[in-house]
């Protein structure tokens, strides 16, 4: 039923060569050409997608695995998306080497390392950064080519149902025909009325992993994890981070309030300063330091802050600008999220969404997840994810991670349940890295034993979390966990130990 604009069969080339001889309008060099030349034909594709961020570029890979003649569409000029370019990747790079910087500051003198004159270098700091990015997209590009995935640098814009109209990144456009069509166009940073981003004084996590040098002061307005995650960068660099969250306690809904406590304290600790409960109502920029009002979140005394810096970070929205979704009729919902089923289709059956621009947690891996069930929607008509075992991890140290239901969950909906928690500060392995901060708290079904949900603070707490969610996924009990056997000395055996205190006793604690 789609509309065909198939070029003749004589010129016709497979998809992959395609991408480096695309057939394009080119303003400039209409006249005189043969009337082939410039037409806008592509052969039809099975899933053309539009965005090469990891929703994109994953299902783009796995479609190619799959068989199916797949075209992705960037616009960034790299693939990727926020994740590799200005997320997950830089902000993980630049978290790992400012703690490094300031464990080598403050605490290597403890462990017998006498260290001389250390200094910060942040150009190069920043470089490192940028090596483990571009080492990453380009790994992206080569999997591309290894599938046979059709790669063009370019804005696609909705024609029609079937149809998708791309202006090049090098000028003149190309329109693609899709038997399926896969949105995956991400997400960016929610503004905050009044303070204009300028990415240099008044900055988003993009501007937060490019600063040219160390601020003396920042305000982060907003406590949930990129808040946390840069202020600590910042922080230990050498800036006074302010951190203004206007909820009772830091991390987002999702981080267990027992943990959070305990996250915001070690927090404090290393230099952080928070104000809860407290919101920001405006600010100014106009002079050498920005200010900031603020007041309690429930309406009280109002103050003012100031600091060279401030970083923005309270939320981030879907991003499907330019996307040609009215052109169709394409919905979205009140907060801007495509409307999906839970096949991730619109109301277009053969065009579907995925990743941060439509509904769930805005995170990477989760986005990894539906970009491969999506595709085997489409090749197979099946497909799964799991949305009660998406483990979140934030990256400070210590790390905090969890996956499942927490306290606050479990009573809000009724649900009986029994805990479990062992410190580190009684595992031999955290003792014998003199990193004993933190804890595993396990939540189990009072009658079943069934685990609910796992929340970790300490170090490595996120690659600890892999197990917990195997066990949620795999509907363990607390018994399960805590009779199969851990190695020793790890800190993973903290995990069994809280599993053993969840339905019993811990044996070290
Ligand atoms: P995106 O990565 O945003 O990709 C969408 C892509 O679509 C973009 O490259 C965009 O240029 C392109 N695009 C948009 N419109 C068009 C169009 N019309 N035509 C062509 N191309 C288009 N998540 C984690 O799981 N772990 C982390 O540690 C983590 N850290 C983060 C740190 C920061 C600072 C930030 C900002 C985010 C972080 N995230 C993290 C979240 C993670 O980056 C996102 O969940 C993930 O990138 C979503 O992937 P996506 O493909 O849906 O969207
Ligand atoms: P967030 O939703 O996690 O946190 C925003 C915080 O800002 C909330 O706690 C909110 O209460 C607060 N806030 C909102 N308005 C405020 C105001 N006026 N004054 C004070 N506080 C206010 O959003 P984020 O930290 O910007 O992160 C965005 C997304 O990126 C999240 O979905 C997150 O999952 C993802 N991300 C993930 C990771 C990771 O997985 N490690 C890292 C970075 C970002």
């Amino acid at each position: 039923m789609f509309r065909s604009i198939l070029a003749p069969k004589a010129t016709m080339r497979s998809a992959f060569q395609q991408s480096s001889l695309p057939t394009v309008i080119r303003p400039s060099s209409i006249a005189g050409l043969s009337r082939r030349t410039y037409a806008t034909q592509n052969e039809e594709q099975d899933v053309v997608i539009i965005g090469g961020g990891v929703a994109g570029y994953v299902a783009a890979i796995k479609a190619g695995q799959e068989g199916l003649k797949v075209t992705c569409i960037e616009k960034r000029g790299v693939l990727g998306g926020t994740c590799l370019n200005v997320g997950c990747i830089p902000s993980k790079a630049l978290l790992n080497n400012s703690h490094l910087y300031h464990q080598i500051l403050h605490d290597s003198k403890h462990r017998g390392i006498e260290v001389g004159d250390v200094k910060l270098n942040l150009g190069q700091l920043m470089k490192s950064k940028e090596t483990a990015v571009s080492g990453l997209t380009k790994g992206v590009e080569f999997l591309f080519k290894k599938n046979g995935v059709n790669y063009v640098k370019g804005t696609a814009t909705l024609t029609g149902e079937h149809e998708v109209k791309v202006n090049l990144n090098e000028g003149g456009e190309v329109t693609y025909t899709g038997k399926n069509i896969l949105l995956a166009t991400g997400s960016e940073a929610t503004p905050f009325p009044g303070l204009e981003v300028d990415e240099k004084r008044i900055i988003t996590s993009t501007g937060a992993i490019a600063l040219e040098k160390v601020p003396e002061s920042m305000i982060v307005i907003g406590g949930g994890i990129i808040g946390l995650e840069m202020g600590s960068v910042w922080s230990r660099l050498g800036a006074k981070v302010t951190v203004v969250e206007f909820l009772g306690q830091i991390g987002g809904p999702g981080m267990d309030a027992e943990i959070a406590k305990q996250a915001q304290k070690v927090l404090k600790k290393q230099g952080i300063d928070f104000k809860l409960n407290t919101k920001v109502t405006g600010g100014d920029p106009s002079g050498e330091n920005i200010k900031i009002n603020v007041e309690a979140a429930k309406g009280g005394k109002a103050e003012e802050l100031s600091a060279e810096v401030v970083l923005v970070a309270i939320g981030r929205r879907p991003y499907t600008e330019g996307l040609g979704l009215e052109n169709i009729g394409v919905e979205v919902d009140d907060k801007g999220r495509i409307v999906i089923d839970s096949e991730f289709r619109t109301k277009f059956p053969h065009i579907r969404a995925i990743g941060d621009a439509t509904f769930g947690p805005m995170l990477a891996h989760k986005a990894e997840e539906e970009a491969v069930a999506a595709v085997e929607w489409i090749k197979k008509g099946y497909g799964h994810v799991n949305y009660g075992a998406i483990p979140s991890v934030m990256y400070t140290h210590p790390e905090v991670a969890w996956v499942g239901q927490n306290e606050q969950e479990l009573k809000a909906a009724g649900i009986n349940y029994k805990i479990g928690t062992f410190p580190f500060s009684a595992n031999s392995r955290a003792k014998t890295n003199m990193d004993t901060e933190g804890m595993v708290k396990m939540l189990a079904d009072a009658e079943t034993d069934r685990i609910l949900g796992i929340h970790i603070i300490g170090a490595n707490a996120g690659e600890m979390i892999a197990e917990g969610t195997l066990a949620l996924e795999y509907g363990a009990s607390s018994e399960d966990i805590s009779r199969t056997c851990h190695a020793h000395p790890t800190l993973a055996e903290a995990f069994k130990e809280a599993a053993m205190a969840t339905h019993g006793k811990a044996i070290h604690f």
